[in-house]
């Protein structure tokens, strides 16, 4: 009996002093949920924990040294009937601050587009501020029909070089998006030899390749409750590539694999890490291909809460680094990637501080997914590298 009564009364203290935490604003019977069969029933949307531990918090307001952010997307393009359009995030005039007080001395705008969206991309950011901004340039697919589409792609890499793009851009499109009828039809294989002339483009022309190929794992797997990434793919349905005609991750993986293989004169980066939850098996790539590099944009969760293996991933494979964000001006749909102070700050709480257990984007709820990450403390030789030499080198500063 008087288990009973005590349980009750606990229960009680419990629900009072969750609505005192919650500042009084929820109600316990709503925000805790239904209580059903004597547990509380809160709804995964609703939850919103706080740490309880007390572990060294700092604050990093400027990088280490001054720092390239190879990953950005400071524009976009859209198609309106044959007709690009390009749309800026922001203006330079908006974006200088930033950089300047996070000490980001230059930022990759990799969604250059190509053609006449290109060279507007390039006069807006690029030419007025060519210390600050370059541009890369994207594939036009819309050609892929075309008898000649090979050397037609070689020839754009060639004149996009021409009025100032310094490198190529590949979007998950390639592998996931782009069919042989552009929207309809079995989907264009990222290792289809029509693109072979392009990459030899790149790779004559000292163009790095920012490719993004698949996406994390647990987009190709059912959206159910063993699916880490559950509230983000529920968020976002359309990020889920599982069933219907798409290839693995794997497939995916090895598709971009020989490409890489094939083309040993062209310099890849692997934006995203190309796959961060399984550095053991990007390890073996980077061991495997010389011309491999790899970007960490918006992979800080995956490589922060698998600290004491991604430092020595680090350590290892530190000229092969580069930092990125994948940063968004007014990018609101996807916390982890909205530019601004507060997203430079937690990847240099990342990579510089030994912090423990902080969150990896700048939203109440982890976006991608409900854990939390430790820092880094890599060292100054390291630092120096990731931030900026690594990418100099490739973008031949
Ligand atoms: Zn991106």
């Amino acid at each position: 009996m008087f288990k009973v009564d005590r349980r009750r009364m606990l229960k009680n203290l419990m629900l009072t002093a969750a609505a005192g935490a919650s500042g009084g604003q929820l109600k316990p019977g709503k925000a805790l949920g239904q209580q059903q069969s004597g547990r509380f029933k809160l709804a995964l949307e609703d939850y919103q924990p706080r740490s309880m531990l007390h572990v060294p918090e700092r604050r990093v307001l400027r990088a280490r040294f001054p720092a390239i952010d190879f990953h950005t997307h400071l524009s976009w393009s859209t198609r309106r009937g044959s007709k690009n359009e390009v749309h800026n995030n922001a203006t330079p005039a908006e974006v200088l601050p930033v950089m300047d007080r996070k000490n980001v001395r230059l930022m990759v705008n990799l969604t250059g587009g190509y053609s006449d969206v290109l060279q507007e991309t390039i006069r807006y950011w690029q030419s007025p501020h060519p210390d600050r901004f370059i541009v890369f340039t994207e594939p036009w697919y819309e050609k892929i029909r075309e008898p000649r589409y090979p050397q037609f792609q070689a020839d754009q890499i060639a004149w996009a070089q021409k009025i100032g793009a310094k490198g190529l851009k590949i979007l998950k499109t390639l592998g996931l998006y782009l069919r042989e009828q552009i929207t309809t039809g079995p989907l264009v294989k990222i290792d289809d030899p029509r693109f072979d002339l392009m990459w030899e483009a790149a790779g004559s022309l000292g163009m790095p390749v920012g490719i993004h190929i698949s996406d994390p794992e647990a987009f190709f797997l059912p959206t159910d409750r063993f699916n880490e990434r559950y509230e983000e793919l529920s968020a976002h349905p359309d990020w889920s590539f599982h069933g219907k005609d798409f290839p693995s991750d794997r497939e995916l993986q090895e598709a971009r694999n020989r490409v890489i293989a094939r083309h040993p004169r062209t310099q890849f980066v692997a934006l995203h890490v190309g796959n961060s939850e399984n550095l053991p098996y990007v390890s073996q790539l980077l061991d495997r291909y010389p011309n491999m590099h790899v970007e960490i944009g918006a992979r800080i969760g995956e490589l922060g809460r698998q600290p004491r293996q991604s430092a020595k991933f680090f350590d290892k494979y530190q000229d092969r680094i580069m930092f990125g964000t994948d940063a968004v001006p007014r990018g609101t749909d996807t916390p982890q990637q909205i530019f601004g102070d507060e997203l430079y700050e937690i990847y240099y709480r990342f990579l510089e501080t030994e912090d423990e257990y902080f969150d990896y984007a700048p939203a109440p709820k982890p976006p991608q997914g409900r854990w939390r990450i430790y820092g880094l403390g890599l060292s100054e030789k390291i630092l120096r590298k990731v931030y900026s030499e690594n990418a100099e080198r490739l973008l031949k500063l």
